[in-house]
């Protein structure tokens, strides 16, 4: 059995169209089915997933990211191995194609769990990683110039993926630009293992919305200990988003269980989001009603 849901962000406004998106989506889920077929592990496929959706310009994230106040490009990503607890993460990388291939580099070759700024630059480029030739021309800011971005920062552009593997191992993987408006060196929830991303041997979860909101209620991670302790995956996860709206906060999350059950609530308007079912089924949901 195997299952895997991705998102693109919880910014989705009604008024804007989002068919572009919806196909990326299905591609990356119809690309990770393949190879989850071939056995291939949560934690390869969470990576791979998260490559199509940074490269693809269309999410804020990787090459769609947007600049924070200063006019630099400090992106964020993590990545948590569910049979093994595992985690690596970057944050406020600059210069690097990948960020969550940083992550993943961070989490098997190094004794740390994550790296910031300069020095996670530093660790990428020692490992030879992809390096952006050029800046201006490489990132295209996806979602710029939309009514999506008042100040505090509600847009929402982060890709995740959560993964069921047939040896039924989880993985999560999450990255991120951040918010739009954002103060040099402001991290978010995505790399912060337990707030924008977790997975343990019962469930995954990855975030995206108003970062601040997801680190102050261990979002990613108080998801897997509900269920955990119990709940279902949809009242874990539900619980979770309900509790941000009381704070304030706005987004959505993404997870799945060891059992191949989907959640994937949000309180924004919309959530860019598609899934893999354990019987096959391939889903891509922007908005609910
Ligand atoms: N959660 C991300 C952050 O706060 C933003 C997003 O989901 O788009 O950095």
């Amino acid at each position: 059995m195997t299952a895997l849901i991705i998102h693109g962000g919880a910014g989705a406004r009604r008024e804007r169209n989002y068919d572009a998106e919806i196909v990326h989506m299905r591609q990356v889920v119809e690309a990770m089915k393949v190879r989850l077929d071939a056995g291939d592990s949560a934690l390869d496929v969470a990576v791979a997933a998260v490559v199509m959706l940074e490269d693809s310009g269309l999410y804020v994230a990787g090459k769609g990211a947007s600049p924070n106040l200063a006019g630099a490009y400090e992106l964020d990503a993590s990545i948590m191995d569910g049979s093994t607890r595992r985690a690596g993460s970057v944050a406020a990388l600059q210069g690097f194609r990948n960020p969550v291939v940083a992550a993943r580099a961070v989490m098997d070759r190094t004794p740390h769990v994550m790296l910031v700024g300069e020095g996670a630059a530093l660790f990428a480029h020692d490992q030879a990683l992809e390096m952006i030739a050029d800046e201006a021309a490489w990132f295209t800011g996806a979602g710029k110039g939309e009514d999506n971005h008042p100040p505090g920062g509600l847009s929402h552009g982060t890709v995740g993926c959560c993964v069921l593997d047939s040896q039924g191992r989880l993985a999560a993987a999450t990255s991120t630009a951040g918010v739009f408006g954002k103060m040099p060196g402001r991290v978010g929830d995505t790399p912060i293992p337990a707030a924008g991303t977790w997975a343990d041997a019962g469930a995954a979860a990855s975030c995206t919305g108003q970062g601040e909101y997801f680190i102050r209620v261990a979002a990613a991670a108080q998801v897997a200990w509900r269920v955990a302790a119990g709940q279902s995956l949809a009242d874990a996860t539900q619980t979770v988003i309900d509790e941000i709206g009381v704070m304030g906060g706005d987004g959505g999350l993404i997870a799945l269980d060891a059992q191949g059950n989907i959640a994937a609530p949000f309180n924004s308007q919309g959530m860019k989001h598609a899934w893999l079912t354990p019987d096959g089924d391939i889903g891509v949901e922007v908005f609910r009603d």
